[in-house]
């Protein structure tokens, strides 16, 4: 079982630093995440977090993953779950829903598609 690098929201209160990796669980990348200690509390929303507040902690959240040597893994690990909170690899739940719905059409689109259609495309 991976180890997150940071602890996704289960039930409310929302926790304010993400949990530290268990060293026996971590998985490749986790160990290299830079949020592996949010004590800013950027990724996850504090309960009843006022609109303008939520966009400004999500665009810190953002140049955090930025800079993170791990974003791509931690992207499509959140996208795979799939991670119903917080930003990972530097998107918002928001954003990942639309890359999901994305990926659900495309792959509805592929399977219906004919076979020669696909190689010519490719
Ligand atoms: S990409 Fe962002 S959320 Fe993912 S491990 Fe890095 S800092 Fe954390």
């Amino acid at each position: 079982m991976l180890q997150l690098p940071h602890q996704p929201l289960q039930v409310a209160p929302v926790p304010s630093q993400r949990a530290p990796a268990r060293e026996d669980q971590a998985g490749p990348w986790h160990s290299e995440a830079v949020c592996r200690r949010d004590e800013a509390g950027l990724f996850f929303a504090p309960s009843k977090e006022p609109t303008a507040a939520r966009l400004s902690r999500e665009v810190a959240a953002k140049q955090v993953c930025a800079g993170c040597p791990v974003m791509v893994e931690c992207r499509e690990h959140a996208l795979v779950q799939p991670e119903p909170y917080g930003v990972w690899g530097g998107l918002t739940a928001a954003e990942r829903r639309v890359v999901l719905a994305r990926r659900r059409r495309r792959d509805i689109e592929l399977a219906a598609a004919p076979a020669e259609h696909i190689a010519a495309a490719g």
